[in-house]
């Protein structure tokens, strides 16, 4: 079941579900979303969101606030970036199975003749999120030790809203593949904040003063990271 609550000048989508709580979010287009139990109110489910009014604004000011990154075309003398360096792509076609190289300041592209611009970012992409899975271990290894958690489980992949995210219960940890383009003391940062989690699971007060303990100066990357197109 779907709909839509009218708050102010914020226009709610409301999808009804088999949950058992209340879900909202808002997307780096300014949409804002709402899953609700099947069983509760529409009155309710006003009243919750008159209540997150202020987070919303602050999401929606931040997305808005953030660059997004400008498509790819995937040809030669594009700008690419890893770990927060910049690099000149240069695509050669050759009839064996596809590889990136990268050099000093130049990313070589090796892909197939007739590569489609979809199969050549499906093969960039894959290649960040190797560079992510292999830039991780160690950091969790570090951070785990320094914390006294256990990660069970990290997880890669692309994300369009978040950096990272934490299971609590799971014990496992989400990365965003596109840490992989961004300086690298972004991501030890995003590391250390969801491991935190593994502490901590809110954004609470515990929560900021362990990100301090733990990494003093995080305030000033998370500014970074977030000023950072995604
Ligand atoms: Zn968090």
């Amino acid at each position: 079941m779907t709909g839509s609550i009218q708050l102010n000048d914020i226009v709610v989508d409301v999808t009804l579900k088999k949950i058992k709580n209340i879900h909202l979010s808002v997307y780096p287009n300014g949409k804002v979303k709402v899953s609700a139990p099947l069983r509760m109110n529409e009155e309710t489910i006003r009243l919750f969101l008159i209540s997150k009014l202020g987070w919303i604004k602050q999401k929606q000011t931040k997305f808005q606030n953030q660059q997004r990154e400008t498509p790819r075309d995937y040809i030669d003398r594009e700008s690419h970036y890893v770990w927060g360096q910049r690099y000149l792509l240069k695509v050669i076609e050759h009839d064996a199975p596809p590889k990136m190289i990268l050099g000093h300041s130049e990313m070589v592209l090796q892909v197939r003749p007739r590569t489609s611009h979809e199969q050549r970012n499906t093969i960039i992409e894959s290649w960040y999120r190797e560079q992510l899975k292999l830039a991780l271990p160690p950091l969790i290894e570090k951070w785990q030790l320094i914390m006294g958690v256990v990660v069970k489980k990290f997880f890669v992949q692309k994300m369009k809203t978040r950096w990272g995210s934490c299971n609590y219960t799971r014990s496992n940890v989400r990365f965003n593949s596109e840490l992989a383009k961004k300086p690298p003391e972004c991501l030890e940062y995003v590391v250390v904040h969801e491991l935190v989690h593994l502490l901590e699971p809110s954004h609470n007060a515990r929560f900021h003063s362990l990100m301090t303990q733990f990494m003093p100066h995080w305030k000033l990357i998370k500014a970074e990271l977030n000023r950072l197109p995604i």
